[in-house]
């Protein structure tokens, strides 16, 4: 029997000073062979657990199997049974705490990098023009999905292929969600995403971009029209801290800021009239995927020192493995255990600082982490020129403002039953909208469920 390489193929990167002038892809991709050399340290286990681990269930082993035989084709068409965009998930999922997680190889060795592989494959297709061929057997009854990011992608697929009429109605001008506005190019580069989304197209679904549901459309005009609906609005609104100073000019939510950056191309001014104030010392409050993308964009935008500001140390960041290391390669700065307590301003009203406070580690708290607690006579200033915010986000509240006949949790998420459909007849919804800020697959992995559950409803099961 051949040997097993026990470490992974490595996956070629752009050197970290090159990468800092650019917003281009980080990751390089697999050469062909470099797939199939990865795909060949799978052992194939007989209960892949990688495959229980992934909320799309995506069919992984006989994907891997198909990418070591060199058949990338039949390869994605696996992959795309489960996930409609593979190439999309591949390069964000949280794969150490999912599919890599509970790798078998993972436990001796270096567990199979699965994502980078769905990664190839979505690249793989796109770059060979190969899609799946679908009989859609059609059906008379319409579904109304709100919000085009992950999750109402995958409803809306999953509908579409069962035979449904399916409109997308999406507030923004693009389709997307956080896949376009708030992760940056240089980890999901846009031609990917736009490439991905042009399937629903494709497959017939309706997509109605510039279409505010509660604002230029009635969720109750959806109601008569439609058959079902599913609601997956996302939960773009900032979380401040409420603390002194969070209103001086060049403070930002995480938000603001990254769609000044990706959507509105800011990182190209003036050819794109879109200004940001990000001065030479920028302060990021906060430690996961967005504080990350917010810190590396500041990088990018010429900042000379970009701190991540965290409670807690580098051990309890909820950012992806893969962010985190390239953050602190790029030079972002990590300050552990500090906690902010007032923005400081000029009288002119623009940042000059933040004062903060130093923290330690206590018990463990309900999430599991250890608490943070206040070291007395820790407080310190420091001097910045940007601050932006990236404590999580709260569902968007234009929407439920609008539809006060939807039962929400007190932090503002949908409520809904274990099929995911809400306190209305026929109403669903998933996402981060329902759950309150989650990932890209586990918003996937709802709008599927739903899928399912409406198909269930409509056709009496
Ligand atoms: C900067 C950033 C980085 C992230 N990085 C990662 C990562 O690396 N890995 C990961 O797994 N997850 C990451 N996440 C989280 C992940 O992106 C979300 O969990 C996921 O996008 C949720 O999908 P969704 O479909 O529920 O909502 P969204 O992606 O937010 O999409 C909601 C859509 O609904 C639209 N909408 C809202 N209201 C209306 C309305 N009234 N009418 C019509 N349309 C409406 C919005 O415009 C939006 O397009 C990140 C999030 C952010 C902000």
């Amino acid at each position: 029997m051949a040997k097993i390489n026990k470490t992974r193929v490595p996956m070629r990167e752009q050197p970290a000073e090159e990468r800092i002038k650019n917003f281009d892809s980080v990751p390089l991709g697999y050469t062909d062979e470099e797939a199939m050399a990865e795909a060949q340290r799978c052992i194939q286990c007989k209960d892949p657990s990688c495959e229980t681990e992934c909320p799309v269930n995506m069919k992984i082993r006989a994907m891997i199997e198909k990418v070591a035989e060199g058949n990338f084709e039949e390869a994605f068409l696996i992959a795309k049974e489960d996930n409609p965009i593979p190439a999309i998930s591949g390069r964000v999922c949280p794969q150490e705490d999912q599919c890599e997680g509970v790798c078998t190889m993972g436990k001796k060795a270096d567990a199979i990098n699965i994502g980078k592989l769905g990664a190839f494959l979505g690249d793989w297709a796109m770059q060979n023009g190969v899609t799946e061929e679908l009989h859609i057997e059609e059906r008379n009854e319409k579904v109304a999905v709100i919000g085009s990011g992950p999750a109402g992608i995958s409803c809306a697929v999953d509908l579409r292929k069962l035979g449904y009429r399916v409109t997308l109605f999406e507030a923004l001008h693009i389709a997307g969600g956080v896949l376009q506005y708030g992760i940056p190019a240089f980890r999901l580069p846009k031609d990917i995403v736009d490439y991905e989304l042009s399937y629903l197209q494709k497959i017939g679904v309706d997509l109605r971009l510039n279409n505010i549901v509660g604002q230029n459309i009635k969720f109750d005009e959806l109601r008569w029209e439609f058959d079902a609906i599913f609601i997956g609005t996302g939960a773009g609104a900032p979380r401040f801290l409420g603390i002194e100073g969070e209103k001086l000019m060049g403070v930002y939510s995480a938000n603001e800021f990254l769609i000044r950056v990706n959507l509105m191309k800011a990182y190209k001014f003036p050819e794109y009239d879109t200004p940001i104030v990000c001065g030479d010392s920028v302060g990021v409050i906060g430690a996961g995927n967005v504080a990350m993308d917010a810190a590396r964009c500041a990088v990018r935008l010429g900042a000379r020192e970009v701190y991540i500001l965290y409670r807690r140390t580098k051990q309890e960041s909820p950012a992806r493995d893969e962010e985190l290391e390239h953050a602190l390669e790029e030079g972002v700065i990590f300050e552990e255990l500090v906690n902010p307590t007032r923005v400081l301003g000029s009288e002119d009203g623009w940042v000059t600082g933040i004062e903060m406070v130093r923290m330690e580690l206590g018990e463990l708290d309900d999430s599991g982490r250890p608490r943070p607690v206040k070291i007395e006579g820790g407080e310190f200033t420091m001097e910045l020129d940007t601050v932006v915010n990236a404590l999580g986000t709260l569902p968007n509240r234009l929407f439920l403002d609008r539809t006060p006949e939807l039962e929400t949790t007190p932090r503002g998420a949908i409520k809904t039953d274990e099929k995911l459909m809400t306190n209305v007849k026929g109403v669903f919804a998933g996402g981060d909208a329902m759950s309150g800020g989650a990932t890209v697959i586990q918003a996937l992995g709802e709008g599927k469920r739903a899928a399912a559950s409406i198909h269930g409803y409509l056709s009496g099961i």
